[in-house]
């Protein structure tokens, strides 16, 4: 049996017949770049995610460059993030020749640890990007308290987390800018790149419209110097498409996630050996959270040797993410070092993420649970410290 780690041609062969006709619209209409569909989207996107305007764009990296931007982040600026995230995150606060300041992660939930926050803000803090890894949210509440108690803005990086909730909100509409991206692996993913900011503020609603297509308020006047990060009407129209299927995949994305965990809860393998994705103490406690589960994450001591394993038995799986941002070469100018950030580092240790995806079938899923069984039967193991 082969189980992938995502499988698109299964989603798309669930939704062909509404997807082939907007985008012969699209091709009939020879109208490419923003548009009705666009509008259409960031309409759908806003009301779904509860808040009042979105603005597509090229990409999530984008959305997050534009949305600093918009923000007026300048050189020598501090922004304050995670290192246990996708590149992008940080790589746009030093595109704005502003410093990647970072906190450790929570192990539990591997989102940004809201009590590290409030030592690393100095007098040069112009923004906080929490980031929702995996389609759970970060725990905003004191995140958003330590912000506003300060002045400081935060951007919520979504990316992997559309639709997610935190205490009954949903994922990007609790910051002063949310984004998400449209990267065909992400819980809503087009047929290529694409993004968008949402936000409840009209001022920089206005502005990020403007800063998407060269700060131009007209073919002549230009009020800001911005970029080409306009999204696509092909884009759109595909995604409106899907938009509307997001919410039976999230479900179906949390039963495959239940699924592995009383499966691999029943077996009785020791915590030391195996931890399964944590929900955080608030979804459990019952406060309204929806864990999407972009990802499903495990740790394992020896993870190499069970992702060697699972490869072999056909099964998709992958490491986010392997080298925390601190230790990139191209952030050594910041000076961090191994040991900084030990949650973060451990995380990057112990991570597996298998397949997740909407579309497994019950025998998938009982393949892909056999098989972690049985790597541990055949393999003792050092415990987990
Ligand atoms: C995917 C991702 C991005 C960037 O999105 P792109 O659309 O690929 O540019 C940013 N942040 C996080 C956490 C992501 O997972």
């Amino acid at each position: 049996m082969q189980v992938p780690l995502l499988d698109l041609k299964a989603q798309f062969s669930s939704i062909r017949a509404e997807i082939k006709p907007v985008v012969d619209e699209i091709m009939e209409s020879q109208s490419f770049i923003l548009g009705p569909r666009v509008e259409a989207l960031e309409h759908a996107v806003a009301a779904h995610s509860g808040a009042k305007y979105a603005i597509g764009v090229s990409s999530g990296t984008d959305a997050l460059l534009v949305a600093l931007m918009a923000l007026d982040i300048k050189p020598g600026d501090e922004v304050i993030t995670t290192p246990f995230t996708f590149f992008a995150t940080a790589g746009v606060i030093a595109r704005m020749h502003a410093i990647p300041v970072f906190v450790d992660i929570d192990p539990a939930t591997f989102n940004m640890d809201p009590g590290r926050i409030g030592r690393a803000v100095t007098k040069k803090t112009r923004a906080i990007i929490p980031v929702h890894l995996f389609g759970q949210c970060a725990d905003m509440a004191p995140i958003l308290e330590t912000a506003s108690h300060r002045g400081i803005p935060v951007v919520e990086d979504a990316a992997q987390s559309v639709g997610a909730e935190y205490r009954g909100k949903r994922a990007g509409s609790m910051g002063d800018l949310g984004i998400f991206s449209f990267f065909p692996s992400k819980n809503l993913g087009g047929f290529g790149d694409g993004g968008m900011v949402i936000t409840n503020n009209v001022e920089l609603a206005d502005k990020i419209r403007l800063l998407r297509h060269h700060g131009a308020e007209n073919a002549y006047a230009h009020k800001y110097v911005g970029g080409n990060f306009r999204l696509d009407a092909l884009q759109a129209a595909v995604l409106s498409v899907k938009l509307g299927h997001l919410e039976k995949w999230s479900a179906a994305r949390r039963e495959n996630a239940k699924y592995y965990d009383q499966r691999l809860e029943l077996s009785g393998l020791p915590r030391k050996k195996l931890v399964l994705p944590p929900i955080s103490a608030y979804e459990k406690s019952g406060d309204v959270n929806y864990h999407t589960f972009n990802q499903y994450t495990l740790r394992v001591k020896n993870r190499d040797g069970l992702q060697a394993h699972l490869k072999k038995a056909g099964i998709g799986c992958a490491v986010y993410y392997l080298v925390p941002l601190h230790l990139q070469d191209c952030f050594k100018y910041l000076g961090y070092k191994r040991g900084d950030f030990p949650a973060s580092e451990k995380a990057a240790e112990e991570v597996l993420s298998i397949p997740v995806y909407p579309e497994l079938t019950t025998g998938q899923k009982e393949y892909v649970v056999q098989s972690i069984l049985s790597f541990f039967e055949a393999d003792r193991q050092p415990s987990m410290t």
